[in-house]
């Protein structure tokens, strides 16, 4: 038996409307990129949205767009994916490590306000796992503070703390498309904001630097190609139809999971705060307790052909990291001990009770032989 981690949910209708652009002819900035961008205004109520290639390029035209440079700080999390931290890499800025709340793995709210200082330009938390952040706690340290926040929504589209939807009180949010998201389109990347000026720089640098409104060769500063096709957007108009109909069917894979793994000593369950008024399930992530050796369970399950993976490693301890910085193991224990601890079971939207069931079966197995 094969149970795959991830596995993007396409239909008929995704397909239609990717073979509908391609006999189109308009494969880049045409109809579809622009439909696409309409979905996230509306289904977000905000004023702006601006389709890139990658949740990566969202979060660096971010940076960019709020004038961020060398030696400037960001305040991040290092329990996350390296793109949110890369994104202030790119520009020679500091990433200015704060840990994490064992419960929610989202950055720890308390432990922000020691970490500002005279160069602080940006908190940049990461919904991790889905789990929305307490954000209007971290807009009143901001507004304290004078400081701009970029919230990194790619694994939380749809999430809602309090009745706020992740992404929504930021200065800007950014949701991410790769195919082991909750939706996909293949590859790519979407920034949200109420903020005109940070709106027109993103659609500015995503295309070559030129004028929103300018001739094609009219380079108005220096810009990227961080483009999406029609291609892509095509697949993305679709997902978004079908966000609510995926999150459902996320939500019920999750349920599953927590009701046969409960009793099962050693296993910690996903944390779900109880003011999420909506949980957009990214990855089913459990933990085990300090005395199982996570790194051995792993192996067997994925010789049992079950596969899964330790999210996070912490950024800090990344080859890279250790190398730029001279961050060690101790900086930041709780990112630390969590980063040991947890194993992402196979989830995805075609995942069946046989399957979850092999999954709790062998994960059963492992624990009691190891
Ligand atoms: C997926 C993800 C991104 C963006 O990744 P891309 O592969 O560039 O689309 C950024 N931050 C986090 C936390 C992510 O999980």
């Amino acid at each position: 038996m094969k149970v795959n981690l991830g596995a993007p949910d396409i239909t008929d209708k995704e397909i239609n409307l990717v073979k509908e652009v391609l006999e189109s002819g308009i494969l880049s900035i045409g109809p579809k990129i622009e439909e696409f961008e309409n979905k996230f205004t509306k289904y977000f109520n905000v004023k702006h949205a601006i389709g890139v290639n990658s949740g990566t390029s969202a979060l660096h035209l971010l940076i960019r767009s709020l004038d961020i440079k060398d030696g400037d700080e960001v305040i991040t999390t290092p329990f996350s994916f390296v793109a949110s931290t890369n994104c202030i890499l790119f520009e020679r800025a500091k990433p200015v490590f704060v840990d994490i709340d064992e419960e929610t793995l989202n950055i720890d709210i308390n432990k922000i306000e020691e970490k500002i200082t005279d160069r602080t330009k940006v908190i940049l938390p990461v919904d991790v796992f889905g789990h929305p952040n307490n954000m209007t706690e971290i807009m009143k340290l901001a507004k304290k503070y004078n400081l701009k926040v970029i919230e990194d929504s790619c694994e939380a589209i749809g999430s809602e703390y309090k009745g706020i939807k992740s992404g929504t009180l930021a200065d800007a949010g950014v949701f991410a498309f790769y195919p082991n998201k909750q939706i996909t389109t293949g590859e790519g990347g979407m920034i949200i904001t109420n903020n005109d000026n940070i709106a027109e720089l993103c659609r500015s640098m995503r295309s070559q630097g030129r004028a929103t409104t300018g001739l094609w060769l009219y380079h108005e500063r220096l810009g990227y190609n961080y483009r999406m096709s029609e291609i892509n957007a095509a697949v993305g108009i679709i997902q978004m139809e079908r966000l609510k109909e995926i999150i459902a069917k996320r939500d019920k894979i999750a349920q599953i999971y927590n009701e046969k793994l409960k009793d099962i000593k050693g296993v910690i369950l996903p944390y779900v705060d109880s003011k999420v008024t909506n949980m957009s399930w990214f990855v089913y992530v459990i933990r085990l307790e300090d005395n199982i050796d996570r790194n051995k369970i792993i192996d067997y399950l994925t010789e049992s052909g079950i596969a899964c993976k330790p999210y996070f490693t912490p950024i800090h301890l990344q080859p890279y990291m250790r190398n730029m910085f001279g961050f060690k193991e101790g900086d930041f224990p709780i990112t630390e001990k969590v980063g040991k601890s947890t194993i992402a079971l196979p989830f995805h939207n075609k995942l069946n009770k046989a399957d979850i069931d092999y999954v709790v079966k062998k994960l059963n197995e492992a624990i009691n032989k190891i």
